[in-house]
């Protein structure tokens, strides 16, 4: 026994001697997987928004009640939603992005907040409100990209700047909106302004100096890209040199988009993070002949390296904005008879799909929402979408008004993050149901401009009234399990738990809690505003809490969060969710919701 001892103790030093660096990865990596927590955005690095917390259950979730609220004292959209952290919360905000660490052991009491100097002028060049999707944490720093691109890295115990570093140009429409993710020693970080002619791109940054580590774009040539033209693949082949170029015509990949505004995920078995880019510029799709490579697709890359693995492209050449930046929920479960490592996918396009997430392999391509028109089916050997040519925007001509496409620009569902229990098998999809018409017109590219050449208007499917749906949906079939029709888009994340609880908001202001094998609504809350946030849940003292930012805005609701009246307004969205102003007004505030009684710590 003595010899293997020393052998392991041998083992262990030299461990330790690498520590250093890893050591964040193992921190991270660990307290995700601790449910009393929220330690990011998504809640774990496989995206699930899935709880093992047990104690708020489907018979006792009819007894939930508010136990404390915070006003942000901010007007405009709250997406996203606060971590926890130990006995501390994190609330961030749309622009100014204020972030507030709020005491849990003192009823949510204002340890510090922090509030930047930012130019007013950065909130014209936001397309689609001054949303920001929350901070990260790690190494006993909370990190923040702002909306004039900084990112900063706070003191998680005193609020005070420990770095801070650019990472991009507002005055060019380059802006952040995203959540900061941490990988290692590096936070990650994309960009947005995909209406702006900007080019998408990852930075990675050092976690302890805010020194750029790798920066990886969407579209150029393959030293700008961190593409290899023989080893990065894209259904299955090798993609060929410069290919971030071979898909544009002359320099339009300069302005071509490809932006990363949504969420990233990792895998720490295979060291590969995950997300998608956005629409290539500009939305009129005569103005950028090819495939346009790489906007509109799902990325692996290395997260040390930032070298891409495998690249998927969804929608070629696309004509409708159908950003591809939605999140990406590592699932590992058996698929045709053979454990599989999963990563799916729900995109604007209106389909889900589902990637082996090493090879980058489609697997399943499905569409989640019945009323998509677009394409009837995605090729799985190609990986092509199969697309209806009277819906195809570019070929009804400039100026021309092509109507009744579905989904509409912003999606069967946008960036609203969806979740998955592994009780159920079921991903649970807060969905827009949206449709529009579409008018592609000419546009110059003028920096801090809009560079966006399209007319658009939306309005709910052909006899439909509802603009939302919450869907429970087997990935791997395609089907529903059970639905539940909302009248505005269910502009929320989800959030699902061991409880057998699935949690959604609304943009009228209600918090629901369904069940969720039947979507029976167990509990419903009139929130102070609409919600538009992402749902968590965490323990303080052995009690199982829920939290949720209400605060309506968003691309949805832009017509009230920025004083919008044209039906056409705000990319076309203002017209379709007119009806919202009778239900809610403007506002952010965090409620928390407990039930009372007992603490009953066993049932966890
Ligand atoms: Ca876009």
């Amino acid at each position: 026994m003595r010899i293997p001892s020393m052998i392991q103790a041998g083992a262990a030093i030299a461990l330790v001697m690498a520590a250093t660096p890893a050591f964040a990865r193992e921190e991270l990596t660990t307290m995700q997987k601790d449910p009393n927590q929220w330690v990011m955005p998504l809640g774990n690095y496989s995206s699930t928004r899935y709880s093992e917390l047990a104690q708020i259950n489907t018979a006792n979730a009819k007894d939930l009640k508010v136990a404390w609220s915070f006003s942000t004292g901010v007007l405009r959209g709250h997406e996203g939603g606060p971590l926890v952290i130990g006995n501390m919360m994190y609330v961030h905000t749309p622009f100014p992005n204020k972030v507030f660490a709020l005491d849990l052991s003192r009823n949510g009491a204002i340890a510090w907040q922090y509030e930047p100097k930012q130019d007013n002028k950065t909130i014209a060049v936001m397309c689609c409100d001054t949303v920001n999707r929350g901070v990260a944490y790690a190494d006993g720093k909370v990190f923040l990209h702002q909306a004039d691109t900084t990112l900063v890295a706070l003191d998680a115990k005193t609020g005070k700047v420990v770095w801070s570093a650019k990472n991009g140009d507002a005055t060019k429409g380059e802006t952040g909106t995203a959540a900061p993710t941490v990988v290692g020693n590096k936070v990650l970080i994309g960009n947005s302004g995909g209406e702006f002619g900007v080019r998408g791109m990852m930075t990675a940054y050092d976690i302890a100096t805010g020194k750029v580590a790798w920066r990886a774009y969407s579209s150029g040539p393959d030293s700008d890209t961190l593409i290899d033209p023989v080893k990065t693949t894209s259904m299955g082949k090798a993609v060929g040199k410069d290919s971030g170029l071979a898909g544009w015509k002359g320099d339009q990949w300069k302005l071509g988009g490809g932006t990363t505004w949504g969420w990233t995920s990792y895998d720490p078995a295979t060291n590969l993070i995950y997300y998608g880019s956005g629409n290539p510029g500009a939305w009129n799709p005569a103005q950028r002949p090819g495939n346009n490579r790489w906007s509109m697709s799902i990325w692996a890359r290395d997260a040390d390296t930032g070298k891409a693995k495998w690249i998927y492209q969804m929608t070629p050449h696309d004509e409708w904005d159908y950003d591809g930046v939605n999140e990406m929920i590592l699932v590992d479960k058996a698929f045709k008879g053979k454990d599989r490592k999963l990563l799916t996918h729900f995109d604007r396009n209106g389909f889900s799909y589902t990637l082996d997430r090493v090879s980058g392999e489609l697997l399943v391509a499905e569409k989640y929402d019945p009323a998509v028109n677009w394409a009837t089916g995605v090729d799985l050997k190609t990986g092509l979408p199969q697309r209806v040519a009277k819906y195809s925007t570019e070929g009804n001509g400039e100026d021309v008004v092509t109507k009744d496409v579905c989904p509409a620009a912003l999606g069967s569902k946008d960036q609203q993050p969806a979740a998955y229990s592994p009780k159920t098998g079921l991903f649970y999809i807060p969905a827009n149901h949206v449709c529009m018409d579409y008018e592609p017109t000419k546009v110059a590219y003028v920096a801090g401009s809009p560079y966006v050449g399209a007319n658009l208007s939306m309005y709910p499917p052909k006899g439909e009234q509802n603009l939302g749906r919450f869907v429970a949906y087997d990935a791997m079939t395609g089907k529903a399990a059970w639905e539940i029709k909302e009248p505005f888009s269910v502009w929320s994340g989800a959030l699902a738990t061991a409880g057998d609880v699935v949690f959604y908001g609304t943009m009228e202001g209600y918090l629901k809690a369904v069940d969720a094998k039947s979507g029976k609504e167990l509990y419903s809350f009139k929130t102070p505003s609409g919600i538009i946030g992402n749902i968590n849940t965490y323990t303080y003292q052995g009690k199982q809490y829920i939290a949720v930012l209400s605060g309506v805005g968003g691309w949805a609701a832009i017509g009230m969060a920025a004083g919008l009246t044209g039906d056409q307004d705000g990319l076309g969205a203002v017209g379709a969710y007119r009806g919202l102003s009778q239900y809610t007004n403007l506002g952010g505030a965090l409620t928390v919701f407990e039930v009372p009684g007992g603490t009953a710590v066993a049932s966890r």
